[in-house]
């Protein structure tokens, strides 16, 4: 799929939080829009996607000149109190445009020097191994999660074609723990995975996050039904695999690699 690329200066780039984010006091987006078009992503269904006028996934705007902003903006914020950063809530910092853009990492390089209280950043691109050295200088005060829902390229395939191999996500994570810098897989939202995956995991991180659509949407799983993914897994034969205790029988094979204490469920896996 072809992604349409637009450039534009943002007027403000540190946003308060709220909500699933509460344990934060700013949200910090490099770009409008994602190229990963998951199919089960609930911004589908805020305003940002509904009033574009354009599919999500299709397009991606990207927020010129924005370290200029976050030099400002988190000066005066740290004036104010502790600022902890959530990257990103509404894209993936690590958008293909990213390679040439730079905004992600120029955002890094403002938050190396002006340092938050915590900064956590959520992706699923293998590109964010390329900024190993900046969250380096700021190790004792980062963690980096990086989806990676099953292991199975099949079901990946079916819920977001356009994200990246797992392959790719698992080396990233073994990567960026090679660094010993704190880093979580996420399994959010869990899909459906083999018996090795838990075993996988567990030879690469010692903590996992694991979501499911119906703790994990914000809405109860209302989110999911009006986007329709139920018919995704009755198309495939997965049914078994979809409903309110899916995390139950994920949590179960989890616990056969992890200790509970190295398995978060939903929210927590997100906080500071
Ligand atoms: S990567 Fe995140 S923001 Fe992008 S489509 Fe997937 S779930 Fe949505």
């Amino acid at each position: 799929m072809q992604t349409k690329i637009s450039y534009k200066e943002p007027r403000r780039i540190l946003h308060p939080t709220s909500g699933f984010l509460k344990g934060y006091t700013h949200s910090l987006n490099p770009y409008v829009g994602c190229a990963f078009a998951c199919s089960y992503c609930y911004v589908r269904q805020m305003p940002i996607a509904l009033f574009h006028g354009q599919e999500w996934g299709t397009w991606v705007e990207v927020k010129q000149g924005a370290e200029m902003r976050l030099r400002k903006e988190i000066q005066k914020a740290k004036q104010k109190g502790p600022v902890t950063i959530f990257m990103s809530s509404s894209t993936d910092p690590y958008q293909p445009v990213e390679h040439q853009a730079q905004i992600t990492r120029s955002l890094l390089e403002v938050l190396v020097e002006n340092r938050p209280d915590f900064l956590f950043v959520q992706t699923r691109s293998p590109l964010v191994t390329r900024d190993i050295d900046l969250f380096s200088k700021i190790k004792d005060r980062i963690r980096i999660s990086i989806t990676i829902e099953t292991d199975l390229e099949s079901v990946r395939k079916i819920f977001t074609p356009a994200a990246p191999p797992l392959a790719s996500r698992l080396r990233a994570l073994q990567k960026t723990a090679d660094h010993g810098l704190p880093v979580q897989a996420a399994l959010a939202p869990v899909l459906p995975f083999s018996e090795r995956f838990p075993e996988i995991l567990a030879n690469i991180v010692n903590r996992v996050c694991l979501d499911d659509y119906f703790m994990g949407d914000g809405s109860g799983g209302k989110r999911t039904e009006r986007l329709n993914i139920k018919k995704r897994y009755e198309e495939n034969g997965m049914e078994e695999w979809y409903g309110p205790g899916i995390h139950q029988k994920a949590l179960e094979l989890l616990r056969k690699e992890f200790s509970d204490h190295q398995i978060l469920i939903s929210q927590e896996g997100f906080l500071p």
